[in-house]
C-alpha cells in the first residue's frame, strides 16, 4: 500500500462488483458497501477494495443511496487540481470536435459521471459557465476544485468568462465566481435564439439536452401544424416555426415559461401570429381540444419526470399511458406524435410499452396499432452515456407515425 492511499478510509463492497466498476459503473448503492461506525464525512475520498484489494478511489454521500462516486481507478491517482484540470480538458477537447455543436453556443461543456466527473455539471450559456452539484457531498467534493475545471474547460477550448455556481439542488446557496452574471444570457443553437434565465430558470437554465431531438422536429415541421406540450421556453416551438410549421401551439402551465418563449419568438425573429401561446393545464387543454374537435399534424409531449424514484415508476407509467392516449386523440390521421421522457427509471422498453397499449385502448380501437416509430433519440452529443452505466441514459425521444 503506498502512503497517500493509506490515509483514505478503506470500505469495503458488500457485493461482487468489481468487474462492474472495471467497466466503468460509476455508482455504488448503499446495500453494496459497508460504512465504518464513524462514517467518512459527505464528499471525503475513500478507497473501495473487496477480497483481492484496493479496486477504485470514490467520493463518499454516507447519506444518500447513492453511497459512493468513483472517481479514478487507478488507486494511487492524486485527485489533486491538475487531476480535476486534466478532467475537465479533456472534456472539452471531445466537445470541440463535435460538429453537431458547431452553430451552438450553449453546451453542456462536463456531463458528471460521464466526463469523469461524477456529480458535477457544467453548462456553458455564450461564455457564462452554469455549474451544479448533484447533492451535497458532491459539492463538497468539487467546490475547491471548481478553479481548477473552469481552468481546465478554458484550456480545451470552451470560452467562458464568468461562472454562476447554483448550489447543490439541496439548500446550498447560488454564488457567482468572477462578476455576477447577467440573468438573462442569449445564446443561439442554429437559427434559433433563446435567452436563458441562469439563475432562477429550470436546471441550469436551457434543456440543452434536447438539441438533437428540436433539430428532428424542424426537419419533420414544414407546412405542419404543430402543438407543443410541455413547452418551457420553446425550443421545439422555435425549432418547429424555423423548420417551416404553418402554425404552432405552445402549452405550458408556468406563466414565466410562456412569457420567455414570447421573448424567445422575437429574439429569433419569427412572426408571432404564427404562434399560438397557451398559458394551461396540458391535460386539461387536451381534454377541451378532444371537445372542440381540434387536431393537429405533429403532436409534442415532453412532460417533467412523472417518476423521481424506482417506487413511483408504476404511477409515472399510467401517467404516460393517460398522456398518450389524450394525445393521440388530437393527432391528424395520419400526423405523427413525439414522446420525451426524462426519467432514468422510465426505458425507452417500457415507453415502447407504453405506446403498444395505447393501441388496444377501448376509446379508439386499433388507431395506437398502426403507430411506428420513426426516429428513437435521446440526449445530445455533449450528454454523453457510459456503457456500463445505463442509468445515465435519462431521456428518450421517440418520434412515432401514426
Ligand atoms: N419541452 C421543454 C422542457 C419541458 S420541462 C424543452 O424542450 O425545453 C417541463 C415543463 O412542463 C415545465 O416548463 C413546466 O412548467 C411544465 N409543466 C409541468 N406540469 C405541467 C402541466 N400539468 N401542464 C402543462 N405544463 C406543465
Amino acid at each position: 500500500m503506498s502512503p497517500h492511499e493509506a490515509q483514505r478510509p478503506r470500505l469495503r463492497l458488500l457485493k461482487p462488483l468489481r468487474a462492474s466498476l472495471m467497466q466503468g459503473h460509476p455508482w455504488l448503492f448503499d446495500r453494496a458497501l459497508g460504512l465504518p461506525a464513524a462514517p467518512p464525512a459527505p464528499g471525503a475520498v475513500a478507497v473501495v477494495e473487496d477480497h483481492d484489494g484496493a479496486i477504485a478511489q470514490v467520493f463518499v454521500d454516507p447519506d444518500s443511496p447513492i453511497r459512493a462516486r468513483v472517481l479514478t481507478l487507478d488507486v494511487d491517482e492524486r485527485l489533486d487540481d491538475a487531476w480535476a484540470h486534466d478532467r475537465a480538458q479533456a472534456a472539452a477537447r471531445r466537445r470541440s470536435r463535435d460538429p453537431a455543436l458547431v452553430g451552438c453556443d450553449g453546451l453542456r461543456a462536463l456531463h458528471g459521471e460521464a466526463d469523469g466527473c461524477p456529480g458535477l455539471v457544467v453548462d456553458v450559456y455564450a461564455g457564462v459557465a452554469v455549474a451544479m452539484f448533484d447533492g451535497r457531498a458532491a459539492a463538497a467534493f468539487w467546490t475547491p476544485r471548481l478553479p481548477a475545471v473552469l481552468r481546465g474547460l478554458v484550456a480545451g477550448g470552451v470560452d467562458l468568462d464568468r461562472t454562476w455556481v447554483k448550489g447543490d439542488r439541496r439548500g446550498a446557496p447560488p454564488y457567482a465566481i468572477g462578476p455576477a452574471p447577467p440573468e438573462v444570457v442569449e445564446i443561439r443553437e442554429d437559427d434559433a435564439r433563446f435567452g436563458v434565465d441562469v439563475i432562477s430558470g429550470q436546471k441550469t437554465g436551457f434543456f440543452l439536452d434536447q438539441r438533437d431531438n428540436r433539430r428532428c422536429v424542424a426537419a419533420h415541421a414544414a407546412g405542419a401544424e404543430v402543438l407543443n406540450l410541455f413547452c418551457y421556453n420553446g425550443g421545439f416551438s422555435l425549432k418547429a416555426g424555423l423548420g417551416g410549421a404553418a402554425r404552432v401551439t405552445s402549452v405550458d402551465s408556468a406563466p414565466r415559461a410562456i412569457e420567455s418563449l414570447a421573448d424567445n419568438l422575437r429574439r429569433t425573429g419569427l412572426p408571432p401570429e404564427a404562434h399560438e401561446l397557451v398559458c394551461a393545464d396540458a391535460f386539461e387543454f387536451l381534454a377541451q381540444a378532444r371537445r372542440q374537435g381540434r387536431t393537429w399534424d405533429l403532436v409534442i409531449a415532453d412532460p417533467p419526470s412523472f417518476a423521481p424514484s424506482e417506487r413511483t415508476k408504476g404511477t409515472a407509467l399510467r401517467g404516460y399511458a393517460r398522456l398518450v392516449e389524450a394525445c393521440l386523440d388530437v393527432v391528424d390521421a395520419e400526423g405523427r406524435f413525439a414522446l420525451a421522457s426524462c426519467s432514468s427509471h422510465v426505458t425507452e422498453q417500457d415507453l415502447l410499452g407504453v405506446l403498444a397499449s395505447a393501441a388496444i385502448r377501448p376509446s379508439a380501437p386499433g388507431r395506437g396499432a398502426a403507430l411506428r416509430v420513426r426516429y428513437a433519440g435521446g440526449a445530445a452529443t455533449d450528454h454523453p452515456i457510459l456503457p456500463a452505466f445505463p442509468e445515465g441514459r435519462y431521456l428518450k425521444f421517440l418520434l412515432c407515425d401514426l
